[in-house]
């Protein structure tokens, strides 16, 4: 019974809890043990029964359900960035071991107003700095396709968790790909919304210009429920506008009518790409066409600085916003005779090195003398990757790109080589540097260069800004077309 209810949809699922044909406590259950299990290290917290699902007791479980309960009793992996009132909350990082927030995110607030448990909270890089999960205070989560590999980062932990069938879906953040591309990486679908359709308040900040939150599912109907509850206006972020008119459950089963770019600077020409990620890049933008799509090339010609760029702006906005991690309000204290004493032993200790060199790069980067040449310089790069976006959605709706150069790669491969590592976000950090939504789907397994087991192979799609129902319109159209089987793939069943 409980592997039958472990393959049911999120949309089936809160269908059958609606209709009164399925217990939402039985399916919790289900989950639970499920999760209870987990080999992968993708959960740092898990709920021990139901009422902490709820979280009760705390102002979460005392706001309205929405009565139609699009998300009726679906339980959620949440990236452990995200605040949950009493529940511990680390971003990953030991320097916040011990902290219970006295609040819960808007975002998963918002999942509970839909009816949605929380049925865990999951492993991620460090204050979501990374793209492997190697880097989180916890230990790597693993990939369930392949226990020696990553699940890709940093919402590793979310995406190992759906697809390894701990959880039914998750939520994510995505700063430069942290969603879409362990999603690639795990076979499953991640959105990255527009910047502003979902509310940062509650959400561990990393770097505040770019860190949206976002669903990972196994399908892009699941993605749409998900991020219809969170998506919306809050007066707690200033940032936060929502999308006009809310998300659209997508129906699309065609793609006429709609055209489609293709960069070249993020496909055939992009750096790293692996022959069997192109193969299934290549074959599925030949479904588009199939599909009625009309594809050409275009170009993105400042996207190729687009790491450049992110790793001057994120480490800048990371140094400031961790600030406040210094023994005295959150998590770890390491006492210390004087207080700037204590303030460096606990950040010595508590913080890891991915984290300690980007303070430092961060720091450096804003410094004065340097601000211009470093911070300033990479402003004027991402507003050239914006423009470049602009220009392409004059011609076309959507622009496309493989998600990942590479499928999921060996534990410790790239742990020594943080410019490898950087690369791995060659195409998903150009649509943050410009704030537009892009989704990434399963299209395929492919092996890693030089050999290995077949992985999954993710599919980018982006918009222009507050497209978000239209991609994921798209991504429903492709994912009927590409018919993706883990089972029969060599993948998690
Ligand atoms: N891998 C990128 C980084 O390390 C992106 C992380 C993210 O999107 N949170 O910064």
């Amino acid at each position: 019974m409980s592997a039958e209810l472990i393959e049911l949809t999120v949309a089936e699922a809160a269908e059958r809890i609606r209709s009164g044909e399925l217990a939402a406590d039985e399916y919790f259950d289900a989950y639970r043990e499920a999760a209870a299990g987990d080999s992968l290290n993708a959960l740092l917290w898990r709920a021990e029964n139901g009422a902490e699902a709820d979280l009760e007791g705390t102002r979460a479980a005392q706001e309205e359900i929405d009565p139609e309960r699009p998300l009726a009793g679906i339980p959620v992996a949440v990236k452990d960035i995200f605040c949950t009132e009493g529940v511990p909350t680390t971003a990953g990082s030991r320097i916040l071991e011990g902290y219970r927030p006295p609040y819960t995110a808007t975002a998963v607030r918002g999942l509970r107003r839909a009816g949605a448990r929380v049925l865990a909270k999951a492993n991620m890089d460090e204050f979501a700095m990374g793209s492997s999960n190697e880097n989180s205070g916890y230990g790597p989560a693993l990939n369930p396709w392949d226990s020696g590999r990553v699940p890709g980062g940093s919402s590793g932990g979310s995406a190992a968790a759906v697809a390894g069938r701990l959880a039914p879906c998750a939520i994510g953040t995505d700063t430069g790909g942290s969603i879409r591309q362990p999603a690639a990486l795990c076979g499953i679908v991640g959105m990255k919304p527009t910047y502003g359709a979902v509310s940062r308040y509650g959400m561990i900040a990393f770097a505040s210009s770019l860190d949206q939150c976002g669903p990972l599912t196994r399908n892009v109907t699941d993605a749409a429920l998900l991020l219809r509850a969170m998506e919306g206006r809050d007066p707690c972020d200033s940032t936060s506008v929502g999308i006009d008119g809310g998300i659209d459950l997508p129906s699309r089963e065609d793609l006429k009518g709609l055209s489609f770019g293709v960069p070249r600077e993020l496909s055939s020409e992009a750096e790293g790409i692996e022959s069997g990620v192109r193969e299934v890049f290549e074959r599925t933008v030949g479904l588009i066409e199939q599909l009625g799509g009309e594809v050409s090339e275009t170009e993105l010609r400042h996207a190729p600085h687009g790491i450049s760029a992110y790793y001057v702006l994120a480490p800048a906005e990371a140094s400031a916003n961790l600030a406040r991690f210094d023994g005295v309000r959150y998590g770890l204290r390491v006492e210390a005779d004087e207080l700037t004493g204590m303030y460096e032993r606990t950040r010595a200790q508590g913080f890891g090195p991915e984290v300690k060199r980007r303070i430092m790069l961060g720091t450096y980067a804003l410094s004065s003398g340097y601000y211009e040449a470093y911070y300033g310089r990479a402003q004027r790069v991402r507003t050239k990757i914006a423009e470049d976006f602009s220009k392409a959605f004059e011609r076309f709706d959507f622009v496309v790109t493989p998600t990942s150069p590479t499928v999921a790669f060996e534990l410790g491969a790239k742990t020594d080589d943080p410019l490898a590592m950087y690369l791995n976000d060659y195409c998903t950090v150009p649509m943050p540097l410009a704030g537009i939504p892009a989704i990434s789907i399963p299209a395929g397994v492919a092996p890693p260069d030089g050999g290995g087991p077949d992985l999954p192979v993710g599919f980018q799609v982006a918009g222009r800004a507050f497209s978000d129902s239209g991609i994921l319109d798209v991504a429903h159209a492709l994912e009927r077309a590409i018919d993706f089987r883990p089972d029969r793939n060599g993948g998690p069943a």
